[in-house]
């Protein structure tokens, strides 16, 4: 693997794959920092293929949800439409494939719209999720413990609390109408109880593992999203 940003135009193979990690600048309650979504998303893209480029990451998304807590910046839905169109389109004048490596759920309504459409303009694009078997929702277990394992000078574990007890499915109605702050003062959905950077650093192989059966399994569904082979 190769970061874009530290090559010069020569150094550009023909028709490499490129990974673009898309993040976000979202809340993950008090113990955990806003770039908590990009760190993962740059990690996992950085772990995937060593003949690959990697482009410099995408700190903002689409995190409306969370916009009643301070500090919170997101670009919306259009915006970040917008910007993996003209993205795509520039780096396809070079770039064999474009992959969009995806650390925030709520990119994946607008990734699952933009990238059918860019692929039906001709481009050869598609997305995969940084994903784990079993996951909590928001600054959990799982967040709390790939930062341990990443960034552990920026956890701040002395401040971590659960969320609330509900059942997530019950919750997501009230948080779709109102926002996460309605459902969990503190922004966290699951819990942050017994994370460890050892726990994280099988979950951050795990999804290292997920994104590369994907990738290699080369299948797409029709959100232009990435799937293992059958
Ligand atoms: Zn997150």
């Amino acid at each position: 693997m190769q970061r874009l940003d530290t090559l010069a135009w020569p150094d550009i193979p023909a028709a490499p794959v490129v990974f673009v990690p898309l993040g976000a600048t979202e809340q993950h309650g008090p113990h955990l920092p806003f770039d908590t979504d990009t760190v993962i998303a740059e990690a996992v893209s950085t772990r995937l293929d060593a003949a690959a480029i990697v482009a410099p990451v995408l700190a903002y998304g689409s995190s409306g949800e969370h916009q009643d807590f301070p500090g919170t910046i997101s670009i919306g839905h259009s915006a970040l439409r917008m910007m993996l169109v003209e993205l795509v389109r520039s780096t396809a004048h070079w770039a064999g494939r474009v992959i969009i490596v995806n650390g925030h759920g709520g990119n994946i309504p607008c990734l699952s719209s933009v990238v059918p459409e860019l692929i039906a303009e001709g481009h050869d694009v598609a997305w995969l999720p940084c994903a784990t078997s079993v996951g909590d929702a928001h600054a959990g277990v799982t967040e709390t413990s790939i930062m341990l394992h990443l960034a552990p000078d920026r956890v701040r574990l002395d401040r971590a609390e659960g969320g609330p007890k509900t059942e997530l499915a019950l919750l997501l109605r009230k948080l779709k109408r109102s926002g996460v702050r309605a459902v969990s003062p503190a922004g966290v959905l699951g819990d942050p109880t017994g994370a460890t950077a050892e726990h994280g650093r099988r979950c951050l192989d795990e999804m290292v593992a997920g994104a590369l059966r994907r990738f290699e399994g080369g299948r797409l569904d029709d959100r232009g999203c990435l799937t293992e082979a059958a």
